[in-house]
């Protein structure tokens, strides 16, 4: 991307703290520019508020992660409500079948399109695939370009948080004027901007949560996850598998250019030592999980290992602080959740704040920012369980249990009706959705 529109957004920056009294005062400051702070961004255009994104990499650097995510309808729909869906839909893999099955027991839950059609919401426009896959730099450059393009936000990159004068505890919620002094190092200059709302989109190690001292719960699982990129020799029919492991989930997502992606969950020390398997014996080990129905595969990019926590923070918001995607919650990547709740988060708090602002409301202020809180925390425990259930439930040899999940996979693809409920569950129509979706 051209260094001028890195910088488009800066052309008059905020002071620097070498100079007189800061000008710049901002409504609602998001630190992080990953896909679900850019989201929140882009749902805030228009609303009048002055948005700052504050992002420690270059955009190139953050756009450039090499990963696919299972994106669901849910997702593609507030992409739609955003203006974004005509640049990205045509980009993405849209799923026709996705299948789940029980390690090589070869009875599967397979859902098509139609299997959701009469999901309510979803009829029609949703109903042209089961799910979707994003890569990370598709979307990624289609919400940097409407953020550039928007001249309500000021796009900071290579910026980092480095300090909030005023502990969140220290803003009183009655207070109108409780307005945040936030540090940001850019460039090894250092800038003083105020704003009044301080949103937290930085990950799972958000510097904002810790520096809220909000408290997280949740824990480490014994499987780390390991991501490729692969080229099979048969296409792959924009069929997605879950393949329930003992050791763990391996899921396949197909990607454009007859490509597709694994995500395969193994204990800690089974996947260090695929990792550190010759190609060739890794691609002998992956074949057996991955079946022969696509025939050879050639591995594109270098493997990668990821390690896989549940984590909820005890609060999501405080006055004038807000928490959204990882830096709010992580899930384990069985049925690829975790973005698509941050994208639900991220549209979700855009709503609230808009809402609040058309009314004259302070939506800086904790009653207010509650409502967002009550909206999606609920909802994400739900997710959250779902995804510790299914890797629990699928990741064992445990006999009643192998038993139990054979027949539940065989009545799940015989009777219609449950078949879309769990589909409505993975797809994210469960629950309330955003206006922007709607
Ligand atoms: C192997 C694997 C597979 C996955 N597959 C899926 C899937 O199929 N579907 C799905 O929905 N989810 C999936 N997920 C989860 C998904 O990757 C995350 O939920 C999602 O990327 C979180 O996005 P985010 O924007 O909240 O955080 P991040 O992507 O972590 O972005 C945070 C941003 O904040 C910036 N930042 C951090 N600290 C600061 C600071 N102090 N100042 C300024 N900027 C800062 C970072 O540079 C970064 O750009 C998967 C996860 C893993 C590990």
């Amino acid at each position: 991307m051209p260094a001028n529109l890195l910088t488009r957004r800066l052309d008059t920056p905020a002071e620097s703290l070498t100079s007189e009294p800061m000008t710049r005062v901002y409504d609602v400051m998001i630190v992080g520019g990953g896909i679900v702070g850019l989201v929140c961004a882009c749902s805030l255009r228009g609303s009048g508020l002055r948005v700052a994104v504050i992002e420690a990499q270059t955009a190139q650097q953050s756009a450039n992660r090499q990963r696919a995510y299972a994106f669901s309808p849910v997702s593609a729909g507030i992409l739609r409500g955003l203006g974004l869906w005509d640049i990205v839909g045509p980009q993405l893999t849209h799923f026709q079948r996705v299948k789940l099955s029980d390690a090589d027991y070869s009875k599967a839950l397979t859902f098509r399109p139609e299997d959701g059609r009469s999901q309510g919401r979803s009829k029609n426009k949703l109903a042209e695939a089961v799910y979707y896959s994003a890569e990370h730099t598709v979307l990624m450059l289609a919400l940097q370009t409407a953020v550039q393009a928007a001249p309500e936000i000021d796009y900071w990159c290579e910026s980092q948080l480095i300090d909030t004068d005023k502990a969140p505890e220290q803003v009183d919620s009655a207070d109108k004027k409780g307005l945040h002094q936030v540090t940001i190092e850019r460039e090894k200059e250092r800038y003083r901007l105020t704003t009044r709302l301080l949103v937290g989109a930085d990950g799972a190690r958000s510097e904002v949560r810790s520096r809220a001292q909000i408290k997280t719960f949740g824990w480490k699982y014994w499987q780390s996850c390991i991501t490729a990129v692969l080229e099979p020799e048969q296409p792959h029919h924009n069929t997605a598998y879950e393949k329930f492991w003992p050791s763990g989930p391996f899921a396949i997502l197909p990607l454009p250019h007859n490509r597709c992606q694994i995500v395969w969950t193994a204990p800690h020390a089974e996947a260090k030592a695929l990792l550190a398997l010759p190609k060739e014996q890794f691609l002998q080990v992956l074949q057996a999980r991955y079946g022969s129905d696509m025939g050879d595969l050639k591995l594109v990019n270098e493997p990668m290992m990821f390690p896989v926590q549940l984590m909820q923070s005890q609060q999501y918001v405080q006055a004038g602080i807000a928490l959204i995607g990882d830096a709010a919650h992580c899930c384990h990547p069985v049925g690829g959740q975790g973005l698509n709740m941050g994208i639900r988060d991220a549209a979700a708090l855009a709503e609230v704040i808009h809402s609040a602002a058309q009314t004259g409301e302070d939506f800086s202020r904790l009653s207010v920012l509650k409502r967002y809180e009550r909206w999606r925390k609920t909802e994400n425990w739900f997710t959250l369980s779902l995804t510790d259930f299914l890797n629990r439930a699928f990741s064992n040899r445990f006999l009643p249990l192998v038993i139990a999940r054979r027949t539940g996979i065989w009545l799940l693809d015989s009777i219609g009706p449950l078949k879309r409920l769990v589909l409505q569950l993975m797809t994210g129509f469960f629950g309330r959705l955003p206006d922007k979706m709607k």
